[in-house]
Order: structure tokens, then sequence, then C-alpha cells
């Protein structure tokens, strides 16, 4: 094994916290990270940036017809998620039986997406759900 430690950690670290980046000078927070501050260019810093991962729904709707890699999942409700430090943030909403609305508070929860080829690859991604 060449990972070090530090490398599994960092790879485990991403998959189960909502990693973006932050601005020094602005403090304008990213999710995806961004290298670049959209609004300082390249005259800051960024730094790595972990999100506590609860937001409020922005917008919402609900898949009928998915894509084939989710037609097992089909009807779901897909949307946009304001998190409480700023970014907009794209993902599946979970129910869980409760109703889903604009303003609606959610939190991140780390699902298993998919399995895929041969060696049983697992995708791990972020969800949201009702608090
Ligand atoms: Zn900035």
């Amino acid at each position: 094994m060449e990972h070090t430690s530090a490398g599994m950690w960092r790879r485990i670290n991403a998959r189960y916290n909502l990693i973006g980046s932050e601005c020094q000078n602005c403090k304008r927070s990213y999710f995806p990270p961004r290298i670049v501050c959209k609004e300082c260019g390249r005259n800051t810093v960024m730094k790595e940036k972990r999100f506590s991962g609860n937001g409020t729904v922005y917008s919402y709707s609900r898949i009928y017809v998915p894509p084939d890699a989710f037609k097992d999942d089909a009807p779901y409700t897909v949307g946009v998620v304001k998190l409480e430090e700023g970014p907009m943030v794209e993902g599946h909403i979970i129910e869980n039986g409760k109703k889903i609305e604009v303003g609606t508070e959610v939190r991140t929860v780390f699902r298993k997406m998919r399995v895929e080829g041969e060696e049983g690859l697992v995708h791990y991604h972020f969800k949201f759900e009702p608090i």
C-alpha cells in the first residue's frame, strides 16, 4: 500500500463532509470549492472550508422519469439547497414522509448512490433530508 494515512483521511473526509473553499479576503464561501475567488480573482488566498451541511430548500422538483442510473429511485425529489454559509448546492432531497417546500430546513446525509463495474466500486454522494 502506498497510500499515506493523510491521503486516506483526505479521501474519507471529502466523502463524508461537504468540503468547499473560502476566500480569505472577502470570506465568501464556495461549494464545490473554487481555487480563485469570483470577487477577488487571484489577489487572495483560498482556504479549504468544511460546511455544516445545514441549509434551507431554495427550489425543488419531483422527478418521475429519471435517467437510467436512478430509475429504481423514481419518483424522487431534487432541489437546490442554500447552505447556511451561503453557497447553493444541487442534490437529491430525501422526503422521509415529510413535505418539502421552499424554506424547509434540511441537513446533509451521505448515502450510497450506486455500485458499478466488476470491482463493485461504490459511489457515495450527499443528499439532503428535512431536519
Ligand atoms: Zn474573495
